[in-house]
């Protein structure tokens, strides 16, 4: 879940909706600007899996193995995914957050009212 975003240079009047920085249930989602394409899209950037934690160490071990490290809790691992724009493969794209460039006019876009939800 995460909440959509309305940005309109004010210069231009270039609007894209972007979540920002967000994440679904299992996705991370990052915005980024194309160089290639002067837009500001968000694209995917990682992905969540919930690893169960590994199995015990087996009983019985010898008395001289170091102790067992400390049982790490379930936790969330991020697989990354390269950021790929949806247009074309070898586009450039670099992070963007607001307040940010507009991708057309270079004027700064501030975060404007929210528009949406998104899951
Ligand atoms: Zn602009
Ligand atoms: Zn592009």
């Amino acid at each position: 879940m995460g909440t959509l975003y309305d940005f309109t240079c004010a210069a231009c009047g270039y609007t894209a909706a972007s979540g920002g920085m967000d994440r679904g249930i299992d996705t991370v989602y990052v915005t980024v600007h194309c160089l290639n394409c002067r837009e500001l899209m968000d694209v995917l950037a990682g992905r969540l899996s919930h690893d169960l934690p590994p199995p015990p160490p087996s009983l019985g071990a010898p008395a001289t193995s170091p102790p067992p490290r400390p049982t790490v809790p379930p936790k969330e691992k991020l697989a990354e995914v390269k950021w790929r724009c949806r247009t074309g493969r070898f586009h450039r794209l670099e992070p963007w957050q607001p307040p940010g460039p507009c991708p057309k006019c270079g004027e700064v876009i501030e975060r404007g009212e929210p528009v949406g939800i998104w899951d």
